[in-house]
């Protein structure tokens, strides 16, 4: 029966069954004996199986001894002890079906040698063959599954928030706008559009940079929610950190200030490292060989340490008094800069660290104002290697002072009517942060640059495939 190559070498499936695996090759050899040894990859796990073909076959000086890296093949036959290195299991072949050629074996991309990292962006399209994006891929998969994993284990709800909107919830400026192009009267042949949008939702609309406002509105009816969803900045410079598209985690929950909502990032932080290493160990393994040489070591430290907390005030004394030279200012009233964040945790305190309480110039509208008047309850969690990976406060809750913040941003209360609605009926203390997913995945992965985290980045300059 057709089984996964993962399952083949499980060893769930008894030696001696007949089966078949379906996928691609990854490399032959052909020995003197009259064997070749296909090694067939279907992704469903890091290693691939190989495959032993007989000379007898059929097809086998026609077809078999032309596979070559990429060849699409279903090869049937009898699980067996394998003697082979690092392989519990093979098949030996009665059929070897070539189901998909390769075109042109000289020039396909993927070779079974590594390739760097920036010659696979070129082919984006064909990165999931290989080894390093499978292995990504794996593990962004079960960090996904542990996401809904643990909010579901502590009784929050998954939603869903608009991803069209009006409201710049950031206020950073960094919004898509959307436009309806009305195709039945355009001219024929001609590329140019008129902008319908306005028309049909009766407003400027823009791509969320944010679920949360919305999420809110939520999290003060059914208490814990969160979304997972995509979200886009027109981010305006190309950085190792940011994607134009992206998908975000954010939890919001009522009745929460920042101690718990520091706490909550911490256990949810620690909970996702400790799924990946009991389920990803191979593709860790890999990582570590090909990657980062402590990809293993530098998720359990994560796990095993308490995270520092920092005041923001605190933590512009010791940027200042650190001797570094740093290329971006450090000054209270300034928002710390990536090279900051990681001085922060690197150097000074070797672990992750929550900073709080920023300016609340520097911060969203929707944060909380503390009794001092010019700091707001927001936090990021900082980690060593790549700095800010959560961002997240309480939120104001107070009608009264929540006008005031968006008076001085310049919002239009009408226009936030809504919004300020939770404030009017039964409002009640709450929390939330967002986690960018890709940024997540960098980390896990020890990646260098979020243009591998995902198959198709969409960043400055690219979104053809
Ligand atoms: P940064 O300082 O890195 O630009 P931010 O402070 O603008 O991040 P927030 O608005 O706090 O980001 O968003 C919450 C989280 O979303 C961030 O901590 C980060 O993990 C992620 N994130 C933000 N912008 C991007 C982006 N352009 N691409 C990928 N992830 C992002
Ligand atoms: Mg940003
Ligand atoms: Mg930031
Ligand atoms: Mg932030």
């Amino acid at each position: 029966s057709v089984t996964s190559v993962q399952e083949a070498l499980s060893g769930r499936i008894a030696a001696g069954s007949r089966v078949t695996v379906r996928g691609w090759v990854r490399t032959r050899r052909d020995s003197k004996a009259g064997l070749s040894f296909v090694n067939v990859s279907d992704g469903s796990g890091f290693h691939p199986i190989q495959v032993v073909a007989p000379a007898a076959l059929d097809n086998y000086e026609t077809e078999v001894k032309r596979l070559t890296a990429g060849c699409a093949v279903v090869a049937t036959g009898t699980l067996a002890p394998s003697q082979g290195q690092g392989q519990a299991f093979e098949i030996q072949a009665e059929s070897v079906e070539v189901v998909g050629w390769v075109e042109d074996p000289e020039t396909y991309p993927i070779q079974p040698k590594p390739h760097s990292l920036e010659f696979l962006r070129e082919v984006a399209h064909l990165r999931p063959r290989t080894n390093l994006f499978g292995a990504v891929t794996r593990i962004r998969h079960c960090l996904a599954q542990a996401v809904h994993r643990f909010f579901h284990e502590q009784g929050f709800y998954w939603i869903s928030t608009p991803i069209i909107t009006t409201s710049d919830a950031e206020g950073a400026g960094q919004m898509f706008r959307v436009s309806t192009l009305d195709l039945a009267n355009l001219p024929r042949g001609e590329g140019g559009g008129i902008d319908f949008s306005r028309d049909f939702f009766g407003k400027e609309t823009f791509l969320t940079v944010s679920g949360q406002l919305n999420a809110e509105a939520y999290a003060l009816a059914l208490s814990k929610v969160y979304t997972f969803g995509p979200t886009f900045r027109a981010e305006n410079s190309n950085t190792t950190r940011h994607l134009a598209e992206f998908w975000m985690i954010e939890p919001e929950v009522a009745f929460n200030d920042l101690a718990a909502n520091a706490k909550l990032a911490e256990d949810f932080l620690k909970y996702l490292f400790r799924a990946v290493l009991e389920e990803r160990q191979d593709d860790l393994a890999f990582i570590a060989e090909r990657v980062e040489k402590n990809a293993i070591t530098r998720l359990e430290e994560f796990i095993a340490a308490p995270f520092e907390q920092i005041d923001y005030t605190d933590a512009i004394g010791l940027l200042q008094k650190s001797g570094h030279r740093f290329e971006f200012p450090v000054e209270w009233g300034l928002d710390l800069q990536t090279e900051h964040e990681r001085w922060l945790t690197e150097q000074h305190v070797g672990r992750p660290v929550v900073v709080t309480n920023y300016p609340e110039q520097i911060k969203a509208f929707y944060m909380r104002l503390n009794d001092d008047g010019k700091t707001v309850a927001a936090m990021d969690v900082l980690a060593p290697g790549i700095g800010e990976i959560i961002g997240g406060s309480q939120r104001e809750e107070r009608l009264d002072m929540l006008d005031a913040r968006m008076a001085q941003f310049g919002l239009d209360p009408e226009h936030y009517g809504w919004y300020r609605d939770f404030r009017r009926y039964g409002t009640v203390p709450h929390a939330g942060f967002g986690l960018g997913f890709e940024r997540l995945v960098v980390y896990v992965c020890g990646l260098n640059n979020i243009r591998d985290a995902i198959a198709y980045p969409r960043t400055p300059g690219h979104a053809t495939f």
